[in-house]
This record gives C-alpha cells, sequence and structure tokens, in this order.
C-alpha cells in the first residue's frame, strides 16, 4: 500500500483537515501521479456538504488534478515516469457498455456508472458501508499527495500549458467545451454564458477562440467589465431592456450556475431550433413553460463533464490557442476559508491548490 495524505471532511457540516490514508499500488494499466496542482470545483463544496445526498465520509475532493507520473503499471503504459499528467472527474469506467466502447464514458450504462475521482461512484447504494461497488473503498480525489487512476483515464498535459492553470481545464473547461463541440458552435455564431465563475470564465475563452460572439449573463454588475476584458458583452440579469435588444439572436445558452434558477427569462434569446444547456446543476431546475418552446422548436438540454477524448481535445486546444483560465493558488491550509469565498460567490475565478503546501506539512509533522 502506498501512505498517503491529504485533506477531508469527516462530516458534511466539519471542515476539510488533513488525515493519512492508504491509496494501493498501481496495478497492470494504472498510473501513480504524485499531485502538483489540484482546482477547486464548485462540485467539490456541493459533495462535501453533502447537497447532493450521496456523499460517502471522509470526504476528499478534487478531480482538477495535475501532477508527474511517479509509476506506470506494466511494460506497455503509454505513460512514463516523469510525463506530466492530469486527471479529471472519473478515474474508470465498465469500458463495455456503448457509451464507453463509443468514446463517451461520461455516459457510462454500466452496472456501476463511471468511477468518481473521488466519492466514487455515485450510486448511493452501491455505497453502503463506505465500499464502493468496485470493491474498493470509496475514492479519494486530489486534495492529497498522491494518486493512482486507470492509465486509459489519464491525460496528457501539453507543454506549452502551465501545471496551474492546465488544472481547471480538466473539469471547468471541458464541462463547458463538451456541449459546445455537441451543439456545434462555429465562426460568428452568437453564444451566451449564464453566470461567470470558474465554469464561465472558460466557457468564454473556448468560445472566442472557437470564433463566436459571446454574451455572458451574470448577477454581479462588477463582473460586466471582467466580460469585457474577455472580449464578451457583460449583461446584467433580468436587465429587460437588454433582454428585449437582443431578441432571438442566440445559436447557444450555457448556463453555469451551480445550482437551479429560472430558464423561462432565457428561452426567448434562443433562435430557433436551438438549445439552452444547463452544465452547472445537478438538481431541479424551475418549472417552464412549453409554449416559446413549441413554438420555435427550441430545447432545453443537459450535458455532464465530457469524454476523456474531449478532455485532451479541450487541453490541445487551449496550448494552441494560448487559453489559460484565470486561477488564484492558494496553499492547502487555506481551503476552508476558499470554501466560504466559493459559497458566497466571491471567487475571481478558480481557485488551485498549490500541493507543495502539504508536502511542507506533512514535513513539519
Ligand atoms: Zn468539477
Ligand atoms: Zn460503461
Amino acid at each position: 500500500m502506498i501512505k498517503a495524505h491529504g485533506y477531508a471532511a469527516k462530516h458534511s457540516f466539519s471542515k476539510l483537515k488533513p488525515i493519512g490514508f492508504e491509496r494501493e499500488e498501481p496495478g497492470l494499466g494504472e498510473v501513480e501521479i504524485a499531485v502538483m496542482f489540484c482546482g477547486v470545483c464548485h462540485s467539490d463544496v456541493h459533495q462535501v456538504r453533502n447537497e447532493w445526498g450521496n456523499s460517502v465520509y471522509p470526504c476528499m475532493p478534487g478531480h482538477e488534478i495535475v501532477g508527474r507520473v511517479t509509476r506506470a503499471g506494466g511494460d506497455r503504459s503509454k505513460f512514463a515516469a516523469g510525463d506530466l499528467v492530469g486527471v479529471g472527474c472519473m478515474i474508470d469506467s465498465c469500458r463495455e457498455c456503448a457509451p464507453c466502447t463509443g468514446g463517451e464514458e461520461q455516459y457510462c450504462e454500466g452496472p456501476n456508472s463511471w468511477l468518481a475521482t473521488y466519492n466514487g461512484p455515485m450510486k448511493p447504494a452501491a455505497m453502503a458501508g463506505g465500499t464502493n461497488a468496485y470493491g474498493r473503498d470509496n475514492t479519494y480525489g486530489g486534495y492529497s499527495d498522491v494518486l493512482v487512476a486507470r492509465e486509459e483515464f489519464v491525460l496528457r498535459i501539453p507543454d506549452k500549458l502551465s501545471p496551474k492553470a492546465a488544472a481547471p481545464i480538466l473539469c471547468a473547461g471541458v464541462t463547458t467545451w463538451s456541449p459546445m463541440k455537441r451543439w456545434g458552435v462555429k465562426a460568428g455564431d452568437r453564444v451566451g454564458v449564464i453566470g461567470f465563475g470558474g465554469l464561465g470564465d472558460m466557457a468564454v475563452k473556448l468560445a472566442r477562440a472557437l470564433g463566436a460572439e459571446v454574451y455572458v449573463f451574470t448577477t454581479t454588475t462588477e463582473k460586466v467589465a471582467d466580460a469585457g476584458k474577455l472580449g464578451a458583452t457583460g449583461v446584467v440579469e433580468g436587465d429587460a431592456e437588454a433582454y428585449a435588444k437582443l431578441g432571438n439572436s442566440f445559436d447557444l445558452l450555457l448556463s453555469t450556475v451551480p445550482e437551479k434558477h429560472k430558464v423561462d427569462p432565457f428561452v426567448p434569446l434562443l433562435k430557433r431550433d436551438r438549445a439552452f444547456v444547463a452544465v452547472g446543476a445537478l438538481e431541479q431546475m424551475s418549472g417552464y413553460d412549453n409554449s416559446e418552446l413549441a413554438k420555435h422548436r427550441k430545447s432545453l438540454a443537459g450535458s455532464l463533464i465530457g469524454s476523456i477524448a474531449e478532455t485532451q481535445e479541450v487541453l490541445d486546444f487551449c496550448a494552441e490557442h494560448g487559453i489559460a483560465p484565470e486561477v488564484q493558488v492558494i496553499p492547502i491550509q487555506e481551503v476552508n476559508r476558499a470554501y466560504k469565498k466559493i459559497e458566497r460567490g466571491e471567487v475571481r475565478y478558480r481557485y488551485v491548490i498549490d500541493m507543495a503546501s502539504l508536502a511542507a506539512e506533512v514535513a513539519d509533522a
């Protein structure tokens, strides 16, 4: 077993605190990674607080992980010690069902779905006793010094990306990239991004690089100027006059808001046959009026993270186009304070934990 250290919450109401634990040695086709950076995603906060009702404790979040390979299981591994790699939301899946063999592991239909990097798998029934259906203990994420993952789920970080900036691409980046590919965003399209946090920041940069004209809908008036700095037009949510002027002109509306919100005000902004896609919230959205949808054959849709292939694609795309998420690097000792700021909507735009701070703490202990 590998001796590991990380930060985890023991209950939904407790702070994240340092814990020691063990990880299994990498088997054939698995790699061991020394974690360098880990992004703090809003999902981490939802999971720690048990807001989806399926958390297993201790809960050690982190699914925007960048590090170096320390060991690759097997001679034929595509990775070698020293490679700069990333791990996102998934570390395994059934690898047999139609979505998995079709390269869309995030929609795995196997009996246990995909194995989440932390708190995996997501089905509460499978997690009785704290052991998940893969026969392992509850998975622990990237708020730790070492990680083991299936090599099919490990991404290559291109040389042109800085390791700390690459971290949020692994969740926030691919979560916004996947629907843009699915709904075919292209040069000249008009894209609306609703919510302007870590996901929104990535959505704007990616859509702009694809050649789209981008609008940001935000409840935070001060963020309107920030949208402008990224070459987008900021609109204050609910500004009836602005909405009227925009009319039905959008090719895609992407909601990155991490909680339920009203959909109806946005639907009239879509062109005929276009979609409103929610990626930020995994919960009951408010009721909607079907008349506007039906009359113009518009769609309401959801989209979950992205496939492994899409994750590699968006990493490469960011490297090629010089795209880097806006990050604020923190030591792990500040993670509880960071959570409070995320809950209050005060973070601009993504916290990334420098895991060297954990190593320093372990050395001191
Ligand atoms: Zn995430
Ligand atoms: Zn599957």
